[in-house]
């Protein structure tokens, strides 16, 4: 299950950070997680808490911030939200260039003593 090594690599992170702010215990995780990223909060939510198991984390809680897709029309330039993996601009009805959000997997806040 792909969420497993995410959880994991988001583990790792926590420990790292928890280590360098002199933390204990973690009690609260914040990550961003773009809607492209492929990750299933629900999912997610469990492997954290498998994870978490035994280490500094366990029990904390796994906040998470769903980054929506947007894309920007190589033809016309505008961003635009992309939903259902519809890549096309709403305007011009040209195709998206390039994502310019919603891949994101990123911790950004963690909470502890
Ligand atoms: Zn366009």
């Amino acid at each position: 299950m792909h969420e497993v090594s995410v959880a994991q690599g988001i583990m790792k992170i926590v420990e790292d950070e928890a280590a360098k702010h002199g933390m204990s215990h973690v009690t609260k995780v914040h990550v961003r997680i773009g809607q492209m990223a492929n990750v299933v909060p629900d999912a997610l939510l469990f492997a954290f808490e498998g994870v978490t198991q035994g280490t500094l984390a366990q029990g904390a809680e796994l906040d998470i911030e769903t980054v929506p897709a947007k894309g920007r029309c190589e033809a016309c330039g505008i961003e635009f939200d992309i939903e259902d993996l519809i890549f096309f601009c709403p305007r011009c009805d040209g195709v998206a260039a390039e994502v310019v959000s919603g891949k994101e997997l990123e911790l950004t806040e963690i909470e502890g003593d």
